[in-house]
């Protein structure tokens, strides 16, 4: 039974073990588990994580949203892959003002997205929260965000000029 929390690859319906199913019970453990999304053996499936297990993207989202985490501290295991099509979806992640799945928020889609691109050092990160920003109808929720914005130019001034 999961006991490194329960948004860990024992649970998800992108490890192979699992048959395409959500859910701790419908492990096969004559099954090696293999995360079929990120191509990725996994080892200890029930203390591995990542954003796009089903707690965090009930939608079935199979693009990797940021790094693989290992152990109750989650360190970072296995970095993203880094292509246009995964940076256009984390662009899409951080404009989406839909609900986003924060049952374990500390890896949350949307905040693994802002770091990922920020790593990238990828600018278009600033346009896609200034979207965002502006479909903020709270002056709280806004004030945050241009917050965060202040932050992230802050952060790729900082790189620039290195
Ligand atoms: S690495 Fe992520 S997507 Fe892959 S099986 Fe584990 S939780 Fe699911």
């Amino acid at each position: 039974m999961p006991n490194g929390g329960s948004d860990c690859c024992g649970t998800c319906w992108h490890n192979r073990s699992l048959e395409g199913k959500r859910g701790g019970s419908n492990f096969n453990h004559d099954i090696a588990s293999f995360c079929e999304i990120r191509e990725l053996h996994i080892d200890e499936p029930f203390y591995t994580y990542c954003a796009n297990h089903p707690a965090h993207r009930p939608n079935h989202d199979s693009i990797p949203i940021g790094p693989v985490y290992v152990g109750l501290e989650r360190k970072v295991w296995k970095e993203s892959p880094d292509t246009e099509e995964i940076r256009q979806h984390l662009l899409h992640i951080v404009r989406s003002p839909k609900k986003h799945a924060y049952l374990f928020p500390n890896i949350s889609a949307r905040d693994r997205a802002i770091q990922q691109l920020l790593e990238w050092r990828d600018t278009r990160l600033i346009s896609a929260l200034e979207e965002l920003s502006e479909q903020r109808k709270t002056a709280e929720g806004s004030e945050r965000l241009k917050e965060i914005i202040r932050l992230v130019k802050e952060h790729l001034d900082d790189g620039s000029e290195s």
